[in-house]
């Protein structure tokens, strides 16, 4: 613990985003650089409890050595804050960028007083260990001779390939889209987690070993079975990419999508060509409607805010959250808030208010004679009245309004990984959501030899999760090819911590 005292005397600060109205004329990442004296103090705001609720599983999936680097930065020794960070971390840039931050959420000064910056300080770690030249290809010593052939390439297939290829096994990914990274590539905007930042790391791991095949679709192009038999295990890591949909009247008209359709063509416009091929759907001069909050729904908001929409209206069903946490939310649970994230305070600065309307459900889309969307019928709806057969809420009648709206986005969430890869692995189980049924911790589906991880297992999650199952399996994978593994075992919480699923 660096300054015993420092919990009292410091305020917590954040690192600060770039300014609302200059950072919406491009799609630069939001955040500015960090002062090391800022950081400094704000690592000397770290209690180094005795209980570290921040590691714990309900705070940290895969156990962070948080009070450990805390210290480190207080005391100016970077190198060894970096070492300690990688120890549990394949991707710290990630989820120091990315991360909801579940640590702060079950910190223990967040109980009389605000968090530690604990995010903040690890991305200031890794980002300070890029920039020095700390991080460089490790390549394994030996070969085991083994191979593990893995579906898919978002962070639980990178994180296990990671794994298994540091201790010698013969990696490939199959990676479907034309760039490996899964969602880090084409989910999360770059103004979130910069493309260069995701790029740099596949470059090292392309260094030590690592192969990737992109474009391959397995159940497409090559089944699993055959990736199974040619290799010594397969590692299903293919994402719960299945949106759900909105099955209204006028659901086929032009200028509904689902949000993935109009984040994935953005990015991957914006890295092909600056998005001068035109292969994007483009929000510019356009009435935008997003349904849905959360991750996505905030992530269509910026994205419509940098083409240059016009106005934005975000839809939630659900009531809006408490100011702070209810009675049957106490630490060191997740705090289930209200939340202003960055694209919210983009549209509070650019329009005056906050986008977001809280309990009203949409229940038509109104197009032109064209097929073109004009609008949406929308009502308010009641939760404190559940239906005894029907939705756990009641329509409130008079409520019914039309809003204009030229495009609308469904960012509702996602219904588990899509099935046709399995194909020739048809035997293998599904659980009742119909994500790849295998335990955490152990990984192994029904097939002898094929493991799953990440979204496609658990449903719907977060990075920091997908690294916790990365991590996991490849540990299991490796004890199933050597008999014993040397591979930590992340946090074996089901998800005590933050799991929107
Ligand atoms: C828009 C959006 C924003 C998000 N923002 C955040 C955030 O800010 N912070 C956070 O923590 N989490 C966020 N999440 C959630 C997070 O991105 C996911 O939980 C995480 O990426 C899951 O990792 P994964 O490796 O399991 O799967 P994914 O990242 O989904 O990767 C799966 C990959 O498998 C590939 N694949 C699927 N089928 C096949 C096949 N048959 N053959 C070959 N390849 C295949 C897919 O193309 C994809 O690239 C966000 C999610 C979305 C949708
Ligand atoms: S819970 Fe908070 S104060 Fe305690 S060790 Fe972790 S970061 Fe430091």
């Amino acid at each position: 613990m660096g300054k015993p005292t420092g919990f009292k005397e410091f305020e917590r600060e954040t690192v600060p985003y770039r300014l609302p109205l200059v950072r919406i004329e491009d799609f630069d990442e939001i955040y500015t650089d960090p002062d090391e004296d800022h950081l400094k103090t704000q690592g000397a705001r770290c209690m180094d409890c005795g209980v570290p609720f921040c590691q714990s599983t309900t705070g940290c999936p895969i156990d962070n050595l948080i009070p450990e680097w805390n210290d480190l930065v207080y005391n100016g020794r970077w190198r060894d804050a970096l070492d300690r960070l990688h120890k549990t971390n394949n991707f710290p840039e990630f989820t120091g960028r990315a991360c909801p931050a579940p640590c702060e959420g079950a910190c223990v000064l967040g109980i009389t007083n605000p968090a530690v910056t604990i995010k903040n300080i690890e991305n200031a770690i890794v980002d300070r260990g890029w920039s020095e030249g700390w991080i460089t290809a490790e390549p394994p010593e030996i070969r085991t001779g083994k191979s593990v052939a893995i579906i898919g390439s978002g962070p639980a297939g990178l994180a296990a390939a990671d794994q298994l290829n540091s201790v010698g096994h013969n990696v490939t990914v199959y990676e479907r889209a034309d760039r490996i990274g899964g969602l880090l590539m084409y989910g999360i905007p770059n103004m979130k987690l910069d493309k260069g930042v995701v790029q740099r790391r596949l470059d090292k791991m392309a260094d030590e070993g690592v192969q990737f095949k992109t474009g391959v679709n397995v159940g497409e192009d090559i089944s699993a079975k055959e990736l199974l038999d040619t290799n010594d295990a397969v590692l299903l890591a293919t994402g719960a990419t299945n949106p759900r949909n909105l099955n209204v009247p006028g659901r086929e008209l032009n200028g509904v999508h689902f949000a993935m359709d109009f984040l994935t063509a953005n990015t991957k416009s914006l890295l092909d060509s600056k998005h001068e091929d035109g292969n994007y759907i483009n929000a510019e001069g356009k009435k935008v409607v997003v349904i849905g909050g959360g991750d996505t729904g905030t992530d269509c908001i910026g994205t419509s805010l940098r083409h240059g929409a016009t106005s934005i209206v975000n839809l939630e069903i659900v009531p809006q959250p408490p100011e702070s946490r209810a009675p049957n939310n106490p630490w060191p649970q997740w705090p289930r808030i209200f939340r202003v994230d960055y694209g919210h305070a983009e549209v509070a600065e650019k329009f005056g208010s906050d986008p977001r309307e809280y309990c009203v459900e949409t229940t038509e889309f109104i197009g032109d004679d064209s097929g073109n969307l004009k609008a949406l019928k929308i009502v308010e709806v009641d939760w404190s009245k559940p239906q005894e057969n029907g939705p756990p809420f009641t329509r409130v009648e008079g409520t019914e309004k039309v809003i204009e709206a030229d495009l609308a986005f469904l960012a509702m969430g996602f219904l588990g990984p899509e099935q046709y890869v399995l194909g020739s692995l048809d035997d293998l189980d599904l659980d009742q959501r119909s994500n790849y049924q295998a335990e955490h911790g152990e990984f192994t589906t029904s097939i002898d030899g094929v493991f799953a991880a990440g979204d496609c297992r658990r449903g719907q999650s977060l990075v920091v999760w997908a690294i916790n199952e990365g991590r996991g399996a490849a540990r299991a994978i490796d004890k199933y090819l050597m008999g014993t593994s040397m591979l930590p075992a992340p946090g074996v919480s089901q998800g005590s911590a933050l799991n929107p699923a």
